[in-house]
């Protein structure tokens, strides 16, 4: 794995990659869901019964949209048990008309958590260790992206809290109108770069899977939401898996 400093470029997705958010989407996620079944808010993590905190972050590496955190409380609270990608996609295919509430209703309470109480919201999104110093680190901010499913607005807040320069036209915001995939595709033409100078790390091997046709370096976040089957599957699609010591290494050092 070589790395140009010089010539190459680095796009990092964001949560699973430089934030863990895993406790923040639980909290706004279950809020979402008890104001749709009609139950009162909670204030506190310890408000949430150990088992669904354990049921909840077992599931995080299904998600692929903001919508899915609440579909991942709505199978713990209706007891249905769901243990691979598949099953988790069926379920929330045979709940599709669920899909614009429970996005709506997500965003909502984020927003609300976010303003309302900050110091809250920013505390329930810790930087994963080290993080903070290879961001500020990082040699060449002009080669250094963000693409991810999260509003730019939030990753702005984020990375502002923990006084983490970062160039805003460099932080994309990818949905279903406008993929990962296509992202990148834009970079590599704007830029004029060449696809074995363009890294990208994810911590969800099926979105790296469907970028690696357009032959870019691929990279899995083994710290982020992903299970030694995902490692393997990314394997097996010649996708390495790094950790955070791999990262310092590869890039900044
Ligand atoms: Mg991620």
């Amino acid at each position: 794995m070589n790395f140009n400093r010089t010539t190459d470029y680095l796009a990092l997705d964001f949560d699973g990659v430089v934030i863990n958010s895993v406790e923040e989407c639980l909290f706004v996620s279950f809020n979402a869901y008890e104001e749709l079944t009609g139950s009162a808010p909670i204030t506190s993590l310890k408000h949430i019964a150990p088992k669904i905190i354990d049921e909840f972050k077992r599931m995080r590496n299904f998600i692929r949209a903001g919508a899915d955190f609440v579909y991942i409380i709505m199978a713990i609270s209706t007891n249905i048990k769901i243990t691979s990608q598949q099953e988790f996609d069926d379920f929330c295919h045979s709940h599709k008309e669920l899909e614009k509430t429970f996005f709506d209703t997500f965003y909502k309470h984020r927003e609300q958590l976010s303003s309302g109480n900050p110091e809250l919201w920013l505390k329930l999104n810790p930087l994963y260790h080290g993080m903070q110093d290879f961001l500020l680190q990082y040699p060449d901010k002009e080669r250094l992206f963000i693409i991810t499913t999260k509003k730019i607005f939030f990753v702005q807040k984020i990375l502002s809290f923990y006084n983490i320069p970062f160039i805003d036209a460099h932080l994309f915001h990818a949905d279903k109108t406008r993929s990962k995939k296509n992202i990148i595709l834009e970079l590599l033409d704007k830029y004029n770069i060449d696809p074995h100078h363009f890294w990208f790390i994810d911590d969800q091997v099926d979105t790296l899977i469907q970028v690696r046709d357009i032959q870019i370096n691929c990279l899995l976040a083994e710290w982020g939401y992903n299970d030694s089957e995902q490692v393997l599957l990314g394997k097996q699609h010649h996708i390495p898996a790094i950790n955070l010591d791999d990262l310092k290494r590869i890039f900044v050092f």
